[in-house]
């Protein structure tokens, strides 16, 4: 088993991925910016290394630093966390060269997975359902485009072969606009992710995202750990995921699974994956993408199936076999994660940045939270404005709806705007407690964007607050929720 582990990451998942290694009795390193030397992850980590810099260009993007920083401190492996250098193959190769296991899948994996043409070609060889479309040239004349687009019949999707995170896709609902959406989803690919190469598929009208966590080892098992339902989208980034699926029936659930471990062997994966899939309303299911990664939702799996995903991650890692079979995991009851971000919902969720005055997860015994920040934390312009994650588990879904609320209106955060207030008023919608969530749910229903009105009390709160990071939430709560922390959002006390 390794000694010494660096987490390649900031923010909540590398508090998370420390908290594993931790119960595990592995060292863990820390590696951090200039902006996050008082930050969570670095004062959870044994030892930890500054970068010179503040941008992640300069900082959790250096590659070369890290593995520089792991050999000098002895560290026997890297864990990547989500985002930044995860999903790099040139990382994982030059961990395995410099003898340092990455904990990840093997940098094939990644690179056959990282582009959605060959992940497509890929699946639809293994007999795993993709979405009708044209793999694409962007050599081709505008009218070889237009004709391909014809045959596959609009709206239609322009989508960055090297996509991710939502970017270089554009919708077309007619021809006039395919030229225009076509080079812009190639401009904007190029420039994120310097690959311009487009392809074209099939818009899917009013489909779910339904996605399975996969795990493999080096023994070639490959078992799924059922599915994570993330509909609740805002630009294509998910907000809102839970489990089980509302949509599931016992036999797709089976299919579905089926095919992602078909996904899954296709390519040999080792360690934590997810495979994507787009589910349409008559119930027909497609491949999207592979995630070679671990997910910021995995919580949900690991609270319905009692596993810890990254103590997993970490075993295979050290080459041991997986400690579940696919007979052995069964979901139990129900969970939903919100991803909580300092962002201000009714100015166009624009990242609000500044101190975090006060600090307070809610609690409770099916509740948890990955937190990425703490009292005294400073939002800056740097990094993704996700500050933490609030997962509520129960045994039904009407019972974890109930958790989620009423942790959403306990949990304190003052000083920066954040989504709470939306993120509740989504999670309280009717249809949501129908399970009749889509990918259009936030642009087909009208979210009020509005911070609450705060009551008279909350001044006071606000006023009263200044001196402490710890404060009673629940002794000034209103009936409707809106405890006067997070109703503060505009009349900050920083
Ligand atoms: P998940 O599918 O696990 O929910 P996301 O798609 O939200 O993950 O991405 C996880 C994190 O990684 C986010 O911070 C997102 O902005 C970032 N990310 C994902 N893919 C890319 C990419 N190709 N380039 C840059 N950032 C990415
Ligand atoms: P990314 O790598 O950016 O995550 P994905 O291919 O996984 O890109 O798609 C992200 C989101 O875009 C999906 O969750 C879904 O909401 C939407 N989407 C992608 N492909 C389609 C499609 N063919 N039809 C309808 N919606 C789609
Ligand atoms: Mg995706």
């Amino acid at each position: 088993m390794f000694k010494k582990v660096l987490i390649a990451n900031r923010g909540e998942i590398a508090v998370r991925v420390a908290h594993t290694l931790r119960e595990m009795g592995i060292t863990v390193v820390a590696v951090y910016s200039e902006p996050d030397a008082a930050a969570p992850h670095v004062a959870i980590a044994n030892e930890a290394h500054p970068f010179p810099g503040k941008t992640t260009a300069e900082t959790y993007l250096r590659a070369d630093l890290i593995i520089d920083i792991a050999k000098q401190s002895g560290a026997d492996a890297i864990h990547p966390g989500y985002g930044f250098l995860s999903e790099n193959a040139d990382f994982a190769r030059s961990c395995q060269k410099s003898n340092i296991t990455f904990i990840g899948p093997t940098p094939e994996s990644i690179s056959a997975m990282g582009d959605k043409i060959t992940a497509k070609k890929t699946m639809q060889n293994a007999n795993v359902p993709t979405v009708p479309g044209w793999s694409g040239d962007n050599d081709a004349p505008i009218a070889t485009v237009q004709k391909e687009a014809d045959k596959i019949g609009y709206p239609l999707l322009c989508k960055a072969a090297a996509g991710g995170g939502g970017k270089g896709m554009r919708r077309v609902d007619k021809p006039e606009d395919l030229e225009q959406a076509w080079q812009s989803a190639a401009r904007e690919a190029a420039s994120a992710f310097g690959d311009a190469r487009v392809f074209l598929e099939k818009y899917i009208e009013n489909p779910r995202h339904v996605e399975f966590q996969i795990f493999g080892d080096n023994e070639g098992n490959v078992v799924h750990l059922f599915e994570r339902e993330c509909s609740i989208q805002r630009r294509y980034q998910k907000i809102i995921e839970e489990t089980p699926s509302p949509a599931l029936s016992p036999e797709l659930r089976e299919e579905m699974g089926d095919s992602a471990i078909a996904a899954g062997k296709a390519i040999n994966y080792t360690n934590a994956g997810t495979v994507e899939f787009i589910l349409a309303p008559e119930g027909q299911y497609y491949f999207l993408e592979v995630n070679t990664r671990l997910q910021v939702e995995h919580p949900v799996t690991e609270m319905t199936t009692q596993q810890d995903l990254v103590r997993a991650q970490i075993l295979v890692a050290a080459g041991q076999p997986l400690p579940f079979t696919q007979s052995s995991l069964q979901q139990t009851g129900h969970a939903i994660e919100c991803r909580v971000y300092a962002e201000d919902p009714a100015n166009n969720f624009v990242p609000s940045t500044g101190k975090i005055v006060a600090y307070q997860p809610p609690q409770g015994p099916n509740i948890r939270t990955d937190s990425g920040v703490t009292a005294g934390s400073e939002i800056t312009v740097y990094y993704d404005p996700m500050v933490a994650k609030l997962i509520a588990w129960a045994p039904t879904r009407e019972q974890a709806i109930a958790g989620m609320t009423n942790a959403l209106n306990n949990f304190v955060i003052l000083g920066p705007t954040t989504n709470i207030p939306y993120l509740r008023r989504i999670i309280n919608h009717l249809e949501f407690a129908k399970g009749n969530t889509h990918t259009h749910f936030l642009t087909e229903h009208t979210i009020d964007a509005s911070p609450p009105n705060p009551p008279v009390e909350a001044y006071i709160a606000a006023a009263t607050s200044k001196q402490s990071t710890t404060t009673s939430a629940s002794s000034t709560q209103t009936v409707d929720g809106d405890t006067p922390w997070h109703t503060l959002g505009p009349w900050r006390v920083a």
